[in-house]
């Protein structure tokens, strides 16, 4: 199978709800579809969804990206040639642009195992039957995140990730609140974004250790990982990278002794890709290290992509794939099945993704 051409559309598609995190706002999702054209009646289907507040990688470069220099390293060439040593000269070459990377990295995925007529979780060496993803509440006022967790439950999701960080007496309250609402089987995660101290982190902690929060992603700002290395090794097992881990380059950082995270949040759009976060999942797992996939507003293809990596990696305990739910359109359809905040591959070729003639 030959590559002839890489097809290249941009989609700005608005969300269900517009939502807040620590320090932005958001109301719709720009996102880059991709289409590898081959010799044969297989087309590759990849996506771009970059994160300009984590990455500094806008839609419009992921674009310029795909239809420069990455078409020109894959058009015309035979499938079998485009390895991971393609992806590793690729990440050198383009290291600001890891979504551009990854929607070509997925589309390439999509077509090898197209080429072989199995689902990209069975190429890839499927070791987790299905696993749930929580959903995530923006952050927002007491009686909203109420309200907003019982929209989720009653769709079936049985762990929340809440956004905090703007006000540590709010988040402890919503917090408290949830758990009263919520019972305890239902997961309660929660994600600061970078907007506590190290002081408030250890106020957090002491102050909802009876509500059994399973993780904490990301509490204090990139680059104050030391800081993180002086809470106790029960506290730093629950906290998740984020912002912290974008790529392998931030691998160093994080497996010093002791290691400040006991969870890596692993983004296909951060790291570049399927081939790169599995190298980041094996490292995860010679570390003990807990793997969570997580994802931005993103297409079913580039959710269904991280699923297929997440249930071929051992290290993996917790998924965060919620970023297609909250699009009121789509540019591609299945991928996945969802069934009680359960997610699971479907038994097709590839992704499993339809696309519009
Ligand atoms: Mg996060």
């Amino acid at each position: 199978m030959r590559v002839l051409r890489l097809e290249i559309r941009e989609h700005r598609l608005p969300l269900r709800e517009s939502y807040a995190i620590s320090g932005q706002s958001f109301d719709a999702a720009e996102l880059v579809e991709l289409r590898v054209i081959t010799d044969t009646r297989n087309v590759g289907v990849g996506s771009a969804a970059p994160a300009p507040e984590v990455t500094g990688e806008t839609a419009a470069h992921a674009a310029a990206a795909l239809r420069g220099p990455l078409a020109d390293a894959v058009e015309g060439r035979a499938l079998e040639t485009l390895d991971a040593e393609l992806s590793s000269r690729l990440a050198e070459a383009l290291p600001a642009l890891p979504a551009a990377r990854a929607a070509l990295d997925i589309a390439l995925h999509d077509l090898r195992a197209q080429e072989r007529d199995v689902p990209l979780v069975a190429l890839l060496g499927r070791v987790h039957d299905e696993l749930p993803t929580s959903v995530t509440l923006g952050v927002s006022s007491v009686e909203e995140t109420l309200e907003a967790a019982e929209r989720q439950l009653a769709r079936g999701f049985r762990a929340l990730k809440v956004k905090t960080g703007r006000d540590l007496e709010e988040d402890i309250e919503r917090l408290t609140r949830l758990r009263e609402r919520c019972g305890r089987e239902i997961a309660l995660r929660t994600d600061p974004n970078m907007g506590y101290t190290r002081a408030q982190l250890a106020a957090f902690l002491e102050r909802t250790r009876a509500l059994e929060l399973e993780l904490c992603e990301q509490p204090l700002p990139r680059g104050r990982e030391e800081e993180l290395t002086s809470f106790a090794v029960d506290a730093r097992a629950h906290f998740a990278a984020d912002e912290s881990l974008h790529d392998e380059r931030d691998l160093a950082r994080l497996l010093g002794s002791p290691q400040p995270f006991g969870i890596w949040n692993l983004k296909l759009m951060k790291c570049g890709g399927i081939a790169p976060a599995r190298a980041i999942a094996a490292e995860a797992a010679r570390a003990g290290v807990a793997l969570m996939w997580g994802c931005n507003d993103e297409s079913c293809v580039s959710i269904a992509a991280a699923l297929a990596a997440a249930l071929s990696s051992p290290a993996t305990r917790y998924l965060d794939l919620d970023g297609s739910f909250d699009l009121t359109e789509d540019f591609a359809r299945g991928g996945f099945a969802l069934r009680d905040g359960v997610l699971s591959p479907l038994d097709r070729p590839g992704l499993g993704v339809e696309l519009d003639a």
